[in-house]
C-alpha cells in the first residue's frame, strides 16, 4: 500500500482555490520533489499532508503506520527560528517529544538523538548554542530534529533556501544517503528543478492545477518538464 495517496484534491484558503486536480501517490523509499512557480501551492500541499489544513475537497490518505510512527517535517527557515535560544541537543531532542507527544525525555530518546546527531556529523557541537551555528549546521540540526520525530518519511519545504552552494550540495548529499541507504521516503518542495532531477525518483509539478506527476525521467522529456527546465527554450530540443 502507498504511504500517501491524494485523489482529486483541491486546496485553498477561505473560499479561494489555490490548486486543484492533485492526484499522486508516494511509496516507501520514493524521493518525490514538488516543483512549480511561486504561489502555486507547494507549501500548502505539504501543510495538507501534515494535516495542518484540510483540503477543500478530495481525499488525502496517509498509511496508518505512518500516522503512528510520525512524519518528520523540516519547515521553511525563518530568522526567528535561527535565533532559537537552546542547545543543539535540546533542539534535536524536541523532535522526540513531538513523536511521543509527551514533554519529557527517556534514555532511549537520548540515545536516538545521539545516533541521529552522529549520522549527520553534529554530535561534536551538541552542547553548543544553536544560534551560534552557521546556517548549514543549523539546517543539519533541524534535519536531525525531523529524523527524531520520524523514522519512515521526511517532508521538507525548500530546505536549501539561504544556504551557500557548497552547504547546499552537502545537504542534498545527506538526503540522498538517507533515501538510498536507509530507504527513508522523502517528499521535498524545491525551487531548484535541476537539482530535483538529480536526486528525485518522482516529480509532482503543480500550478493552478496539477501539471505533471510521474518519474523524474518521464518529467525530463515531458512538455511540462521541458517548459519549466528550459524556460524560453525549444520544447522539441
Ligand atoms: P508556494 O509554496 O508554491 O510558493 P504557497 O502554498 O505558499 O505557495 O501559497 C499558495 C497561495 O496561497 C499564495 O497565493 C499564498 O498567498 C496563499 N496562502 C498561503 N498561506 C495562506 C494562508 N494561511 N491564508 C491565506 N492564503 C494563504
Amino acid at each position: 500500500m502507498a504511504q500517501i495517496t491524494c485523489e482529486d484534491v483541491v486546496l485553498g484558503y477561505e473560499g479561494r482555490t489555490v490548486t486543484k486536480n492533485i492526484n499522486f501517490s508516494v511509496n516507501k523509499g520514493d524521493y518525490l520533489c514538488i516543483v512549480g512557480e511561486n504561489g502555486s501551492g507547494k507549501s500548502t500541499l505539504i501543510k495538507a499532508l501534515l494535516r495542518l489544513i484540510k483540503p477543500v475537497s478530495g481525499k488525502i490518505e496517509i498509511d496508518e503506520m505512518l500516522v503512528a510512527s510520525g512524519m518528520g517535517y523540516l519547515p521553511q527557515q525563518t530568522d526567528i527560528q535561527k535565533d532559537f535560544p537552546a542547545t543543539v541537543r535540546e533542539v534535536v531532542m524536541s523532535g522526540c517529544c513531538a513523536k511521543l507527544r509527551r514533554p519529557f525525555f527517556g534514555r532511549s530518546d537520548k540515545e536516538a538523538a545521539l545516533t541521529v546527531m552522529k549520522r549527520l556529523g553534529i554530535d561534536g557541537v551538541s552542547k553548543r548554542s544553536f544560534r551560534d551555528l552557521s546556517g548549514g549546521q543549523q539546517q543539519r540540526v533541524f534535519l536531525a530534529r525531523a529524523l527524531c520525530a520520524a523514522s519512515d518519511i521526511l517532508l521538507l519545504d525548500e530546505p536549501v533556501t539561504g544556504l551557500d552552494p557548497a552547504v547546499t550540495e552537502e545537504l542534498y548529499s545527506i538526503l540522498k544517503k538517507l533515501n538510498r541507504e536507509d530507504n527513508m521516503t522523502i517528499v521535498m518542495v524545491s525551487h531548484d528543478v535541476k537539482a530535483a532531477l538529480r536526486f528525485a525518483t518522482h516529480i509532482l509539478h503543480i500550478g493552478d492545477t496539477q501539471l505533471f506527476f510521474g518519474t523524474a525521467a518521464e518529467y525530463e522529456v515531458s512538455e511540462a518538464g521541458q517548459r519549466f527546465i528550459n524556460p524560453g527554450g525549444d520544447c522539441r530540443a
